[in-house]
């Protein structure tokens, strides 16, 4: 039996482009997690410190949220068997609707399959094409998609630049279409942290609808992980708030929060929600016991800043470019180790690895042209001698390789 289909001709497109990255040295294969998701791991067989995950707060294998998983498997099954809209709704779903809603102190709560389709789903929805989206340039990929998908006319505005922002708003300002600011909370390239606050205000300036996307905020920012609406202190004047629950909550999923009517229209348009089956009862579960985490175990918030101040020290004392240079101020566990090129910066995670440190490079087209790093994130879970023999690591593969001189 013949399972090869490479020679044939329909795909040689993708071959051609597979092969251009091989000669830009930005190929990549795909590194293989053998254990658990924890500060210090198996990938390909190797045991490394993990400086690479976005499980912030060490939720991935918490023995609460294990216990929850089990316990809803058990009662509940392993499936919802239909979209939310038909028949796949379950109690559960429900629930961690109504939890999230009250830890974020909104009216109501969506719950989608995950951040990306809760950014795609949402955006794609509330807008037309009459409408605008004013959205800063480093907005995430999902948010760009759901933008397209709305066929709204998009402004893009440079970086964090209110005052550009509010040039753009200018320029549509007696034009009758809706408008809606958008920007990321913490931006997962540079770990930088949104002006959410300047924006809220100019969208109530302009009367336009505001937007945030606190993927990298959920469980990090704000009082308990509350994000960046309560980091700023603008309860109230964020229409529309989304989050992960796969990242610093451990499991999987995104959500919208907002007004009762706002998650009604959503229940009713957003095409991820209609289209595409509910989560599992055992993410569901996952996700109720992490948000009684978040409000039992705030020390976890503290670890994960206390080691977050450590290793940007480190690191900086180094002599490493960790954001602020050429790059955004990495304000947030996101630090960014910026080499430049490309082919340089994977070639230098290879060597960290190989040192017994996992940390991922990132080249274009994921950051600008000139700007590749490796990305680092902190999380609670790391102790300080792991930090310590990370940073030789890192320290001794900069020399070796002249990124430090
Ligand atoms: C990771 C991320 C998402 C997507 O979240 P998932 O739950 O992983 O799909 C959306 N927005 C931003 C800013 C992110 O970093």
């Amino acid at each position: 039996m013949t399972t090869a289909t490479s020679s044939r001709p329909q795909l040689a497109h993708l071959t051609a482009q597979i092969e251009e990255l091989k000669q830009r040295g930005t190929y990549f294969k795909l590194r293989i997690l053998e254990d658990e998701q924890a500060a210090i791991c198996t990938y390909d067989g190797k045991r490394v410190i993990n400086l690479a995950s976005n499980n912030y707060l060490g939720l991935c294998n918490h023995p609460k949220l294990r216990e929850a998983a089990i316990a809803a498997t058990e009662r509940y099954g392993v499936g919802s068997g239909a979209v939310r809209t038909i028949a796949g709704t379950m109690r559960i779903h429900m629930e961690l609707e109504e939890k999230i809603a009250a830890f974020k102190n909104v009216e109501a709560c969506v719950v989608f399959q995950s951040g990306f389709s809760a950014n795609a789903g949402t955006v794609g929805s509330i807008l037309g094409k009459d409408d605008f989206i004013l959205s800063d340039e480093l907005n995430h990929a999902s948010i760009i998609d759901g933008a397209r998908l709305s066929r709204a006319k998009i402004k893009v505005f440079r970086h964090k630049d209110v005052a550009h922002c509010e040039e753009l708003l200018k320029e549509i300002e007696n034009e009758p279409g809706k408008k809606l600011i958008i920007t990321d909370g913490v931006f997962s390239m540079d770990g930088d942290i949104g002006p959410v606050d300047k924006l809220a205000a100019l969208a109530e300036k302009y009367g336009a609808i505001m937007m945030v996307d606190d993927a990298h905020a959920s469980g990090v920012l704000g009082r308990n992980g509350r994000g960046s609406i309560d980091h700023f202190d603008v309860h109230g004047k964020v229409d529309v708030q989304v989050g992960t629950l796969s990242k610093a909550i451990g499991g999987l999923g995104g959500y919208v929060c907002g007004s009762r009517d706002l998650i009604d229209y959503l229940y009713h348009r957003a095409r991820p929600f209609l289209f595409s089956t509910s989560h599992p009862p055992s993410v569901a579960a996952t996700c109720i016991a992490a948000f009684d985490i978040l409000q039992d175990e705030p020390e976890r918030i503290e670890r994960l800043w206390e080691n977050t101040r450590y290793w940007k020290a480190g690191l900086e004392s180094a002599g490493f470019d960790v954001g602020g240079r050429t790059t955004p101020v990495s304000e947030t566990p996101i630090v960014p180790v910026i080499l430049g090129d490309g082919r340089r910066t994977m070639e230098f995670s290879k060597a960290l690895f190989e040192g017994g440190v996992m940390a991922t490079g990132i080249a274009f087209p994921t950051v600008p042209e000139g700007k590749a790093r490796v990305r680092t994130i902190m999380n609670s879970e790391h102790t300080r001698e792991s930090l310590d023999t990370a940073l030789e690591v890192f320290t001794s593969v900069a020399k070796r390789t002249g990124v430090l001189g």
